[in-house]
């Protein structure tokens, strides 16, 4: 097939729309390059690194207007070594999961450990929501904000049952969606998506309930393996370090990322602005009779992942092709869906004409794959 080239006045200025590592603006990478000598091979253990993560901790305990008590833990590994630290360090006796797609699917995983009772499941067809539901003998609730593998968003809302712990995946939602801290324990996140910085960690925002825990079940005879131990990540987090050598290089991205959020009106701006663009995506795919939301509740639909399922005669594989042979890259449906889907990413860091663009340019495409 002959190669389709996109009018350059239909391309999106910049061409990333995945959804995790996904685009980094210039201004972050202008402000790493100015820090020269003064930060990237320096200790973590000193002053330049350290008032770095404290600004990190402040800054986000700012964007997420967090209440009294509640801390900004970090540790090394991504949101997926967070979920074997909770089941190592956090979930007492069993946990319950909502199960709607891969990383939900993952954290019950991690949480079927020899030590711990088999975790309860909530699951729903994937594309559908589902909800944690009170259960006498479970003391963690673990549900995705965001599940970024199907594009389904659910509601934060604390699971009502006492000395239980609401435990919230924030990973491709957090810095885009807005979210009320009080109604959760542990808000966490890898800050490769929406907080448009590097993969490599993960932070948590703990209440107090959260913390207590935590620091009881290292108190018992549990063996909890050091690079697992959440206590461990508490107590370095005080003092602005992680249990071992982080990137600082992600530290440094997600710290522009956060006062660059800051200073556009927090979390209610963020919001409003994934809403928007999310919104152009979704209305676009209803509108088109080769296209539809992949997500049929219009409230479960994501702000930040737009999931969009493509009529069967057009395989998503030649459109994505033929974007990235034009500088649009990662708009792929995630791979063990296989569906035949496209998956935009409108993280906050993407504005509105590069969504309004990229949608001319798939229009583009279909068009000549479909004359
Ligand atoms: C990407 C993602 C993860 C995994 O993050 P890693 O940094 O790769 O461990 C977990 N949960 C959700 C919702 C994600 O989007």
């Amino acid at each position: 097939m002959a190669s389709i080239e996109i009018p350059k006045s239909l391309l999106p200025a910049d061409g990333r729309f995945g959804s995790g590592p996904s685009r980094i603006r210039d201004a972050q990478l202008d402000a790493l390059a100015a820090t020269g000598r003064t930060l990237l091979g320096t200790s973590h253990r000193a002053a330049p690194v350290r008032d770095l993560v404290a600004d990190l901790q402040a800054g986000l305990a700012e964007l997420y207007r967090l209440p009294e008590g509640y801390e900004v833990v970090l540790g090394l590994g991504g949101a997926s070594v967070f979920w074997d630290t909770a089941a190592a360090a956090l979930v007492e006796h069993r946990s319950q999961h909502v199960v709607i797609g891969e990383f939900s699917r993952k954290f019950a995983r991690a949480a079927s450990a020899p030590w711990l009772a088999a975790p309860d499941l909530r699951e729903a067809e994937i594309g559908h929501g589902a909800a944690c539901v009170p259960t006498e003998g479970v003391d963690l609730y673990g549900w995705p904000h965001n599940e970024t593998s199907t594009g389904v968003q659910l509601p934060v809302t604390r699971v009502p049952a006492d000395g239980a712990l609401s435990v919230v995946d924030g990973t491709s939602a957090a810095g885009g969606t807005d979210v009320d801290p009080s109604q959760l324990d542990v808000y966490y996140f890898s800050p490769q998506k929406n907080m448009g910085s590097e993969g490599g960690l993960w932070v948590a925002l703990m209440s107090p309930a959260a913390i207590e825990r935590a620091e009881r079940i290292a108190a018992t005879d549990r063996f909890i393996p050091q690079a697992l131990s959440l206590d461990g990540a508490i107590r370095n987090s005080r003092k602005h370090q992680t249990i071992n050598t982080p990137a600082i290089a992600t530290l440094f991205l997600l710290d522009q990322q956060v006062h660059w959020l800051l200073g556009n009106g927090g979390l209610p701006w963020a919001d409003a602005r994934t809403r928007e663009t999310s919104d152009l995506v979704y209305d676009w795919a209803e509108r088109d009779p080769r296209l539809a939301p992949f997500v049929s509740d219009p409230a479960l639909r994501s702000q930040v992942v737009a999931t969009v399922d493509l009529d069967e005669r057009i395989p998503a594989a030649a459109v994505t092709d033929a974007l990235r042979a034009n500088g649009i890259v990662d708009v792929n449906g995630y791979r063990k869906l296989g569906r035949n889907q496209l998956r935009i990413g409108t993280f906050v860091a993407v504005p509105p004409e590069d969504v309004r663009q990229l949608l001319r340019s798939i229009d583009y495409v279909l068009d000549r794959l479909t004359d």
